[in-house]
């Protein structure tokens, strides 16, 4: 029986995890969970998974959630507190770090430095830090098992093989929303397109930074840190269909993939029944005659800025990852809220990176302290435009 503490557990990695932990009661069990503030599902996750503790956002959620239920044997804890308090929760055996955003972060160490692996969803958190995250997990000895499904499939497909073998990753990409769009046509497309994602249901951050390729450059990021591989060794594909899940060459031109039709459970449990394999009843099995054809696509740099900024912040390293990252996740919260355009979020990103001096080897509190200056560096451009 392995013990889960879920951050995130009413998001949609969450809502999976969850889902993926129903089909086996007998190996998986809910110790603890977080949430942010949606209630109404935070209280159907706790009466089905009963779990011991459970961390979220504030006070005031705490409150409401205490009101709602009369909660026997559960603690409930809030705050940046509360999330570490689950993330470092003596019962767990293993954390999944489902939450969104750079929030992320200061768990995932405290799990490292409690000796816990970490299914690790969250790649904000390597994007902002990986220099960090990663000596930290080394130096404890703990497994980063990817959640992303293009992490997992390089995961699986280096199996019984050594990295120094391995000549290219290639990372695949859906596209997004507007895939087949001209720069030209995205400049007046609406939140409700851009959500609109064709092959995946997920959060609404990560739908949008798909449509930017945004997602595709922290991939490119999360990917250099989790298989310790360096820049020009890691290449991106767009193919539409999702199916390739990624690729990894090795020297003698071998190429080694990950196939399934999409669905994230896939991933999600393979980190947690690691290096085991489930049965996993709902996923729909693949049949290449199904798929018939499938279309892989040269990336056009210019066309998906944010990819080549991304491959830019990750190269140059140091604090400008962190600057990407923050500026990032600000600029598409302005634009969910319909504050800026959809091209506005690669153009305040790249002003954000252009007016950063870079810090080589920033510190926790150096990390922390670039993250919110760059928010406030976006909020304050966003309110000009
Ligand atoms: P969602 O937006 O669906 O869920 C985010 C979760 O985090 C929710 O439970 C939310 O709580 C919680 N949360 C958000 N902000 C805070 C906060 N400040 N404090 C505490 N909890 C918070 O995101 P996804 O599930 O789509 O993505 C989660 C992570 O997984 C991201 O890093 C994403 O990039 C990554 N990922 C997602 C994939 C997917 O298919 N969705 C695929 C690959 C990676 P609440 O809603 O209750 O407020
Ligand atoms: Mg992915």
């Amino acid at each position: 029986m392995k013990n889960i503490t879920l951050l995130g557990a009413t998001g949609s990695i969450g809502t999976q995890t969850l889902e993926v932990v129903k089909q086996h009661p007998d190996r998986f069990n809910i110790a603890a969970i977080s949430f942010g503030q949606n209630i109404e599902r935070g209280i159907d996750i706790i009466k089905a998974f009963k779990p011991e503790l459970v961390a979220v956002k504030n006070e005031q959620v705490k409150d409401e959630l205490l009101h709602a239920l009369s909660l026997h044997n559960i603690r409930v804890v809030s705050g940046l507190e509360g999330l570490i308090e689950a993330a470092t929760y003596p019962n767990a055996d293993i954390l999944v770090n489902a939450v969104m955003g750079s929030v992320g972060l200061k768990p995932t160490l405290a799990a490292i430095h409690s000796g816990k692996d970490i299914a690790i969803a969250n790649k904000e958190t390597l994007v902002t830090a990986g220099h960090f995250v990663m000596e930290k997990a080394n130096e404890k000895g703990v497994r980063l098992l990817p959640v992303d499904s293009e992490h997992s499939a390089i995961f699986q497909s280096l199996e019984g093989h050594r990295c120094e073998d391995v000549s290219r990753l290639i990372l695949t990409a859906s596209g997004g929303s507007f895939r087949d769009r001209t720069r030209e046509e995205l400049k007046d497309v609406s939140v409700q397109d851009a959500l609109n994602h064709p092959n995946w249901s997920m959060g609404a951050k990560i739908t949008i930074d798909s449509a930017t390729l945004m997602n595709k450059g922290l991939e490119v990021i999360e990917a250099h840190w989790l298989f310790n591989m360096p820049y020009e060794k890691i290449d991106v594909v767009i193919h539409k269909e999702s199916i390739v899940h990624s690729l990894v060459e090795y020297y003698d031109k071998s190429v080694i993939a990950q196939l399934g039709n999409p669905d994230m459970k896939g991933p999600i449990q393979y980190a947690l029944s690691y290096p085991e394999r489930l049965e996993l009843k709902d996923v729909k099995r693949l049949n290449l005659w199904e798929a018939g054809t499938l279309h892989f696509q040269k990336v056009d740099m210019n066309r998906f800025r944010s990819l080549a900024l991304a491959y830019e912040a990750g190269r140059t390293g140091g604090s400008l990852p962190t600057v990407l990252n923050a500026a990032n996740e600000a600029a598409v919260e302005h634009f969910l809220k319909g504050r800026i355009a959809f091209l506005d979020i690669e153009s305040l990103v790249e002003s954000a990176l252009e007016a950063h001096k870079v810090i080589k080897n920033p510190d926790l509190e150096t990390i922390e302290e670039i993250d919110s200056q760059t928010r406030r560096f976006i909020n304050d451009k966003a309110a000009d435009i």
